[in-house]
């Protein structure tokens, strides 16, 4: 069991209410900070010993409130739409880098040392080569990806100059219950309106690597935990990769489907929008020398998910 007040910040959405849950098992005292943009609260109505404070990062008397008296702090807070920050640039800046700059200001003021920042493998962009370890180039495509990037190096100087100890997370695809966006959700959506055709932004040929969401959240509190040095990146991924193609394969096996008309729509190099990647896998070794092993690959992260989401969309037209 483990102690200490501990924040979770976008504690209401998909990833953040999973550590939420795993935090509070391992007897941690957990707080949330949630501006409820794409977060729920329902996500954390099993929880009533969790405080939650409704409030947005964008505003610096919140994130002051937000870390008052914490240990450590997981920020999960963003805008994780990376279609969304090539129409509205702006939105990604703030959302994503001037809030987690109120948030690290935050902590200096507040003798606060402990983050864990929820970081992407979009911070890579195209590599030549896949799967890419952490020495990898950062060479972001999207607004979303450079948004990422910018933060992991805000980090880095907050920890060479203030005495901030610090992890950065670079996630794959994660997928799971009360997933609310990303191409899996979109695929469930889709095909729940309409079985007969699936519409797939791209050519299908686009390669990603996808996680649970159990096996990310168990990478997250162990590179937390087992992390000496002042700041350190992990990339987070399964061990394995699959296309777009095959992505859509396993949602529709999974939802019991079959003969369905697959309709591409690709731009550019074949990728689904400007911004998205058209191929990236992660090394995971240096998450490995840590004790981690993702229990499941690419495919069975996908299909479980699709399966879980279903069940919520039928359990949501039920009610
Ligand atoms: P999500 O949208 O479910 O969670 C983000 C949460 O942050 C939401 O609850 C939202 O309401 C909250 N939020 C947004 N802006 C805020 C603000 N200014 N102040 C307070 N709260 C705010 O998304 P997620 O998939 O759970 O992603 C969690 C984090 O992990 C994000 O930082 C995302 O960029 C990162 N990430 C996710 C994935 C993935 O595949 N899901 C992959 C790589 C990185």
């Amino acid at each position: 069991m483990g102690g200490g007040l501990v924040v979770v910040t976008g504690g209401a959405g998909f990833m953040g209410s999973h550590l939420v849950d795993r935090l509070a098992a391992e007897g941690y005292e957990v707080r949330v900070i949630d501006n409820l943009s794409s977060g729920r609260l329902e996500n954390l109505a099993r929880h009533s010993g969790v405080e939650v404070i409704v409030g947005d990062l964008k505003n610096p008397q919140d994130a002051r409130r937000a870390v008052r008296g914490a240990d450590a702090v997981f920020h999960l807070a963003a805008n994780p739409e990376v279609r969304v920050s090539t129409t509205s640039p702006d939105m990604h800046f703030n959302e994503n880098v001037v809030a987690t700059f109120n948030l690290l200001e935050a902590m200096r003021k507040s003798g606060v040392t402990q983050l864990v920042f929820a970081s992407s493998s979009s911070v890579y962009g195209e590599p030549d080569e896949i799967p890419v370890d952490e020495s990898a180039p950062l060479r972001p495509v999207s607004v979303y990806g450079a948004s990422k990037a910018a933060c992991e190096h805000m980090i880095h100087a907050y920890a060479r100059l203030y005495g901030l100890k610090a992890v950065a997370l670079r996630y794959a695809n994660v997928v799971g219950p009360r997933l609310r966006h990303g191409v899996v959700y979109d695929f469930v959506v889709k095909l729940a309106r309409n079985p007969r055709e699936l519409e797939i932004l791209g050519d299908g040929r686009q390669v990603r690597s996808f996680i649970h969401i159990d096996d990310a959240v168990e990478a997250t509190l162990l590179a937390w935990k087992k992390t000496d040095d002042a700041y350190a990146v992990y990339n987070v991924a399964s061990e394995d990769w699959i296309t777009i193609d095959e992505v859509a394969d396993q949602v529709i096996e999974a939802m019991g489907l079959a003969n369905v008309r697959k309709v591409y729509k690709p731009v550019l190099h074949g990728v689904g929008w400007p911004g998205d990647v058209k191929r990236i896998a992660l090394r995971i070794d240096r998450l490995k020398a840590l004790g981690f092993r993702p229990r499941l690959g690419s495919r069975d992260a996908v299909w479980l998910a699709a399966k879980s989401l279903l069940g919520e969309i039928n359990a949501r037209r039920a009610k």
